[in-house]
């Protein structure tokens, strides 16, 4: 693969194709790295909407320093990975009070920061300050196990340092930001995750081992999935009087958002009716949500209830502003904005 040769060519496409992206309009280190942060485990087309919100609520790292976390995790909700947020604002707080509120452009100063490992830091060198570090996502990963036909899974270690070390490698002398971000565009637009990459339109199809073999279809090898453990949850929508019960997590798992209260087990109508003899109850439905590790399987009951509880009551405009409600409860809160109107539609 001639260096030269292969950077105008990405670049070339890269010129051409790259998509507008508002942290790419003004690529500051502030929004290269809430971006990259919120890029992780989400794509592209979901993370604009929540980063032009995130910059509006919170435009500078002090902001972030001194943000509140219920407001933070608000300004996260939906994007899961909620660690991902928390550690945005223990970063912002050591970077106003060590690097006088300036982010450090060196990947081995970033790197000691929380939440930012080698790609991140390779990513915000590279793309902020144009510094000659690589930054290997998975895309890159996945577009150089194809030009190479790797026939090991790019989890291996092995197979990352040699990927990293090809990037490494092949980095330009000038346009590193431009060249680190051309290889992951490549990756998310040409060389798809999903589905059957677009060689006939890649740039470096001519150069690619797995294009020449017609292997490109089985390049990177998947690994089968391990089974994830699942548990059953049931939910009540505890509503008196146009308000509705919500409750704090103070376990590992989503500690600090706000969820319906909710049990392991799965109940039946009957066995919540027995719970609340004196209140209306409604099977809603089912759903699932998938977590890294973990699979709820949620069956939700609606409890018009007789009486106020002692339990912490909200109105629903204030559910929807101040309290950050994780993805694994949306299908619950969804139900009890919209009303119940299309309950019949389930049932
Ligand atoms: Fe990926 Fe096809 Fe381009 Fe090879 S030719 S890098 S498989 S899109």
């Amino acid at each position: 693969m001639n260096k030269e040769n292969f950077t105008r060519r990405i670049l070339k496409w890269y010129d051409k194709e790259q998509r507008i992206l508002p942290w790419r309009d003004n690529p500051n280190p502030y929004y290269v790295w809430v971006s990259e942060i919120m890029l992780q485990q989400t794509r592209v087309e979901a993370v604009i909407p929540y980063f032009n919100h995130f910059i509006e609520k919170l435009p500078t790292i002090k902001d972030l320093a001194n943000v509140e976390d219920n407001v933070l995790l608000k300004l996260w909700e939906g994007l899961g990975y909620y660690n991902r947020a928390r550690n945005l604002k223990k970063t912002a707080n050591i970077i106003v009070t060590k690097y006088n509120g300036i982010i450090p452009s060196s990947t081995d100063d970033l790197i000691t920061l929380p939440g930012i490992g080698p790609y991140t830091s390779g990513a915000i060198a590279s793309i902020a300050f144009n510094k000659s570090v690589p930054a290997v996502d998975g895309n890159v990963y996945r577009v150089f196990a194809r030009l190479l036909h790797i026939t090991k899974t790019i989890k291996d270690k092995e197979v990352k340092l040699q990927i990293q070390t090809k990037v490494k490698n092949l980095l330009p002398n000038q346009r590193i930001s431009d060249f680190n971000q051309a290889l992951m565009e490549l990756g998310a637009k040409v060389c798809l995750p999903n589905g059957a990459p677009l060689c006939g339109i890649c740039p470096v199809n001519s150069i690619c081992i797995s294009y020449q073999y017609n292997d490109q279809n089985n390049i990177p090898i998947k690994q089968p999935k391990k089974k994830k453990k699942e548990k059953d949850v049931t939910v009540f929508l505890l509503e008196y009087n146009n308000e509705i019960v919500i409750e704090k997590r103070e376990d590992t798992l989503l500690n600090g958002l706000f969820q319906f209260p909710n049990i392991e087990k799965k109940l039946t109508l009957k066995e919540v009716q027995n719970l609340y003899p004196k209140d209306t109850v409604t099977k809603i439905g089912s759903t699932t949500h998938i977590f890294t590790h973990l699979k709820w399987n949620l069956t939700g009951f609606h409890i018009k209830q007789q009486s106020k509880g002692k339990t912490m009551y909200v109105k629903k405009d204030e559910l929807l502003s101040n309290y950050p409600i994780p993805t694994a409860f949306s299908y619950y809160k969804n139900y009890y904005i919209k009303e119940n109107s299309w309950i019949k539609k389930e049932y």
